[in-house]
């Protein structure tokens, strides 16, 4: 596993390093392993980390502190998430694709059909939710398609990569309840993959920076502010 670690506490956060822990390292143990509202085939456990001695050749990177404008350590961290957060948004707009799809197929053998031409005020409440449950899921998927377009030709993506956690999470969360909700007591049971798929949503919300961190980057990117002004 990779640990960060803080090496000089004097430097602030260019004081926090990455450290790779061997499996088997003496003190180093796995402690409970939680029970999860959803991505169950996924283990989270606690790391106990007792008397662990990592050698220097583990360190990930410089070793070297620096401070100001050149300081790594957290910042490098942070920049990982420029990579991994579109990521997390591609696996939520996927699970909630899953769900909106299965509504949709459900529901049309009902004889209920997407309506893509008629004004909203003619649409039943079941025919608005699909159409805004794949608008929602659309506006996070060319997003994310941005933050990755960027990502691939090495231009800056914070902003973007943000903005489509921030979305697919909230877009996720939204889609699949809608669907439990659209199939009614089908919906819920375990017989289908829909209660599945609206348990495993929710974390998309929170890895990889919580809605609330990354409405807060965006904000702060938009509106050139630091971190100290707006938290
Ligand atoms: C199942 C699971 C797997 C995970 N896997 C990993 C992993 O592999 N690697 C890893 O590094 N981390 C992992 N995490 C950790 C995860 O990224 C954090 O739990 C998440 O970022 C929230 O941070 P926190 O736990 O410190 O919550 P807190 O910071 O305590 O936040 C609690 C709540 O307060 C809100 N909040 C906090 N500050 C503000 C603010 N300034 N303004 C508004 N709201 C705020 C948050 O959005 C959140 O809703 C995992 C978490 C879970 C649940």
């Amino acid at each position: 596993m990779v640990v960060w670690a803080t090496v000089d506490k004097n430097a602030g956060r260019a004081g926090m390093k990455p450290f790779v822990i061997e499996a088997g390292t003496p003190g180093a143990v796995i402690g409970k392993v939680e029970e999860k509202l959803g991505i169950r085939a996924s283990d989270t456990a606690q790391i106990i980390l007792d008397n662990c001695r990592v050698p220097a050749r583990n360190l990930l990177g410089d070793s070297e502190v620096k401070s100001g404008r050149s300081a790594r350590g957290f910042k490098g961290a942070m920049k990982t998430f420029d990579a991994t957060r579109p990521i997390v948004a591609a696996s939520a707009i996927g699970i909630g694709r899953a769900a909106f799809e299965y509504a949709r197929d459900a529901l049309a053998k009902a004889g209920v059909r997407m309506e893509y031409t008629k004004p909203r005020w003619k649409l039943t409440t079941t025919q608005a939710d699909l159409l805004e449950m794949e608008a929602q899921l659309r506006a996070a998927w060319l997003l994310t398609l941005k933050a990755t377009a960027l990502l691939d030709a090495g231009q800056e993506n914070q902003l973007e990569s943000s903005m489509c956690k921030v979305k697919a999470g909230r877009a996720v969360t939204w889609v699949t309840q809608k669907a439990v909700e659209l199939l009614g007591p089908l919906g819920y049971s375990n017989e289908l993959l829909v209660e599945k798929w609206m348990r495993d949503a929710k974390i998309n919300d929170i890895y990889e920076g919580t809605g609330q961190i990354n409405t807060l980057v965006v904000a702060r990117l938009i509106l050139g502010y630091s971190r100290a002004e707006l938290k």
